[in-house]
């Protein structure tokens, strides 16, 4: 997808502050943080939502992202939030899937 600007990072034609990074997957951090630590895990692939992804590797790679960026911060022990909003009741933006990756921090309550 030429205009989608995760697709953009994901090439690296858009500079972002990459932390993890494998064949199928990358993560960044995101540019306006809603917490201590606040990271985008996104397939390479383009999907536009999460309901659109159908490759069980993709899903493997975004489990094993999680747990080594979990790894890598140190939030192993202290927890960390998961985050995926979809579509339009969701709030979802940006049209190329992304697990929001949320902690350092006590994070607020949210809604469920
Ligand atoms: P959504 O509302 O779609 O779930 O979340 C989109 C997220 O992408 C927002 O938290 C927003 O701050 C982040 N974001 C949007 N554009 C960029 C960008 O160009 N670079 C980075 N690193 N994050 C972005
Ligand atoms: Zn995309």
């Amino acid at each position: 997808m030429s205009d989608c600007i995760f697709c953009k990072i994901a090439n690296k034609d858009i500079n972002s502050e990459i932390i993890y990074e494998n064949e199928k997957v990358i993560a960044f951090k995101d540019i306006n943080p809603k917490a201590k630590l606040h990271f985008l895990i996104i397939p390479k692939k383009h999907y536009n939502t999460i309901l659109d992804i159908d490759d069980n590797e993709t899903i493997n790679e975004l489990l094993s992202a999680i747990k080594e960026i979990a790894k890598k911060y140190e939030i192993e022990e202290s927890g960390f939030r998961i985050i995926n909003n979809c579509k339009e009741d969701g709030g979802q933006e940006v049209m190329h899937v992304h697990l929001h990756m949320l902690g350092g921090e006590k994070l607020k309550t949210s809604i469920i």
